[in-house]
């Protein structure tokens, strides 16, 4: 046995059994597999089922091979199967008294309907469990060498998204502009224009830092630094695209200050 796997058998004990008839919506992160919890690497090796979204590796779905293996799709643009379809599957699966794993990308109760699906089980009547994950965000400035917080620079970080703007449900950017605290936006890409416009009516000057961090965590990871009035003209440039995070604020001035100095480091 591997070290990882003595580490694992002694915590095995310490987890929570997967019931039949159960339902455990899960985070898997960012994409990375390091960035698995031990619940949920314990889930894909339990489950009858897992009905994942199109942002879950595969590599990571592959490890559940017992299991039924839905895809329900989920990203912005390709065909997927509609959020009552979703929550049908679930409590259908559950009901056939199957352990049903729902897998979703980067925590399952950030941005992810988790909540929606959860009410749906809770009102079926299913057990269900809430299973967290590294959400994308904070996992992206991990990776990319951004502090969320930092002592002197914010007291406070604003997850928002950016699927409706320009739209009537869209986010009030000049009230979170005017707070001066950072801003991690997801699901922004295809209004990163409308996103940093809005930003600077709202009061940020077109030199606040800004970043975009895409597939964080994973070999494709890129990472752009540039300022608000610039994001969009460079994204585009460079071709960044969905899934990405777009970054707004002082903190992602400590980026290069942080890798110049791993870098000594290395080089020392
Ligand atoms: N529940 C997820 C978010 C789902 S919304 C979470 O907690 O992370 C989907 C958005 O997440 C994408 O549009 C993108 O903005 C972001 N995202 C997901 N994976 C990402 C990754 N590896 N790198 C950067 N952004 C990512």
């Amino acid at each position: 046995m591997s070290v990882v796997q003595e580490a694992i058998a002694r915590l095995i004990p310490h987890l929570t059994p997967f019931e039949p008839g159960h339902v455990w919506l899960a985070g898997a992160g960012p994409g990375n597999a390091g960035c698995l919890t031990l619940d949920v690497i314990h889930a894909l090796a339990s489950a009858d089922a897992v009905v994942y979204d199109a942002l879950v590796e595969p590599s990571v779905v592959e490890t559940a091979r017992s299991a039924q293996l839905v895809h329900a799709g989920k990203r912005g643009g390709k065909a997927s199967a509609s959020q009552d379809e979703i929550t049908g599957l679930l409590i259908e699966l559950a009901r056939q008294g199957k352990r049903v794993l729902r897998l979703k990308g980067g925590d399952p109760f950030v941005f992810g309907r988790g909540g929606e699906e959860a009410l749906a089980l809770a009102r079926a009547g299913i057990g269900f469990r809430i299973l967290p994950g590294v959400t994308s965000a904070l996992g992206a400035l991990a990776s990319a060498g951004i502090p969320a917080t930092m002592r002197g620079t914010n007291k406070a970080i604003i997850l928002a998204t950016g699927h409706a703007a320009g739209g009537k449900e869209d986010v009030d950017w000049a009230a979170l502009a005017k707070t001066g605290e950072p801003i991690l936006v997801y699901m922004g890409m295809s209004n990163l224009a409308r996103i940093t416009d809005a930003l600077t009516r709202g009061g940020l000057t077109p030199s606040t830092p800004a970043a975009l961090i895409m597939s964080a965590t994973t070999p494709q990871e890129r990472v752009l630094i540039s300022s608000l009035g610039s994001l969009a003209a460079e994204a585009s440039a460079h071709g960044f695209e969905s899934p990405a995070i777009i970054v707004v604020g002082e903190i992602v001035r400590m980026r290069s200050e942080l890798l110049g100095l791993a870098r000594q480091v290395e080089a020392g």
